[in-house]
């Protein structure tokens, strides 16, 4: 019993369920680029589990601060730039929201390790 599919957060056509929603429910990102999308999407939902435990050990913080930033919205995602060699990868891409009444561009270049099977974001750098 399904209508239209909810759209995805990260933007790409297919639904939710099968884009970043199967990965919030436990499966394995297929590469770097859509662990990238499924952590933005949990960004926009608030899934700080997903985001806490896709973080690497080395890098993740304690917590995040959902509540300490009521007023920002994710509005868009554009992945520009996917590499990967072996078990590392990096992700460019550029994540607009708005903060209040002003629209604000994120443009970072993130990097990923692979271990066990699973990527994990590592940490990112902006851009310009
Ligand atoms: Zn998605």
């Amino acid at each position: 019993m399904s209508g239209n599919p909810l759209p995805c957060p990260c933007g790409r056509g297919s639904g939710y369920e099968t884009c970043c929603g199967s990965l919030h429910q436990g499966a394995a990102a297929a590469n770097a680029e859509a662990l990238m999308r499924s952590r933005y999407s949990a960004y926009v939902l608030h899934l700080e589990p997903y985001l806490l435990s896709t973080w690497h050990a080395s890098t993740r913080p304690p917590h995040l601060g959902f509540d300490d930033e009521p007023e920002l919205k994710w509005l868009a995602l554009q992945v520009k730039r996917h590499e990967t060699s072996g078990d590392s990868a990096i992700v460019e891409f550029v994540a607009r929201y708005r903060q209040g009444e002003r629209g604000q561009r994120l443009h970072e270049v993130s990097r990923f390790v692979r271990e066990a099977g699973r990527w994990y974001y590592v940490d990112g750098q902006f851009v310009g």
